[in-house]
């Protein structure tokens, strides 16, 4: 039934912001000068990151930056990574069709959506519920339903859902959490920045051995802090 001059509910998703030619070519740009441009060739990852709207998971003042070479603000004083970043560290975890991923610091959700583009299941955690309340509700209006959120300590990682082919960590913790690498599948691989707050971080790539851990330094990167007990 419509009850004419009845308010939304509060409950009620935010309207899709409508894909237009501009988004559509600022995306096919960005795939092509920010992204293969600069050496990531994985034809799946261009294709996903040519696929997931950007700016959908942007507040709407915020929009006109999504497709723009940097990160943009989220609010919370997080932000969301360069489209670069998010299309290398996707590319790093080698995902197959039939991977399940743990990410840890949900954020937007974009990153998650990136993942659930490329790999079977996605599970993320954010520890600031705000975030996380609104990426799961734009990630299911957005058809990524799949991906399961949840408020929480990333340092802790999803025990129940594990083990993972694959962990992505987008904030920076000062080391490599010991749960996330117990998380980890023997032939698993793990993508993290790790370094102090302010100071020099090293994006780290990490693959578990039965014999061990191998870790290779991928590049010197800035992210926002892992916060601890969130
Ligand atoms: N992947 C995100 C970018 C997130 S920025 C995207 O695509 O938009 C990093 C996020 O990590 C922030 O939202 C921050 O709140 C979250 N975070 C920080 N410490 C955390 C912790 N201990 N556990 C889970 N999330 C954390």
């Amino acid at each position: 039934m419509v009850v004419l001059g009845s308010a939304q509910p509060d409950s009620a998703p935010p309207a899709a912001f409508p894909e237009t030619q501009a988004t559509v070519a600022a995306r096919a740009r960005m795939v092509r000068e920010q992204i293969a441009a600069r050496g990531v060739k994985d034809p799946r990852v261009l294709e996903a990151m040519g696929r997931v709207p950007r700016h959908e998971f942007l507040p709407p003042g915020r929009r006109f930056q999504a497709y723009e070479d940097g990160p943009v603000s989220i609010g919370e004083g997080q932000t969301m990574s360069q489209p670069y970043v998010v299309a290398f560290m996707s590319a790093a975890l080698e995902l197959k069709p039939a991977d399940q991923v743990l990410e840890i610091g949900t954020g937007s959700g974009y990153q998650a959506a990136v993942l659930a583009e490329l790999a079977s299941q996605v599970f993320t955690i954010e520890t600031v519920e705000a975030l996380a309340w609104r990426a799961e509700t734009d990630l299911k209006r957005l058809g990524y339903g799949r991906v399961k959120v949840r408020v929480g300590d990333g340092y802790q990682g999803w025990p129940e859902a594990a083990p993972f082919d694959a962990v992505i960590v987008t904030c920076a913790p000062e080391q490599v959490p010991e749960a996330l690498v117990k998380q980890l599948k023997v032939g698993g691989r793990m993508i993290i920045p790790v370094g102090p707050q302010n100071g020099a971080q090293k994006l780290l790539l990490l693959r578990k051995h039965k014999a061990g851990l191998e870790t290779k330094v991928v590049m010197p990167v800035r992210f926002v802090p892992m916060v601890k007990g969130g």
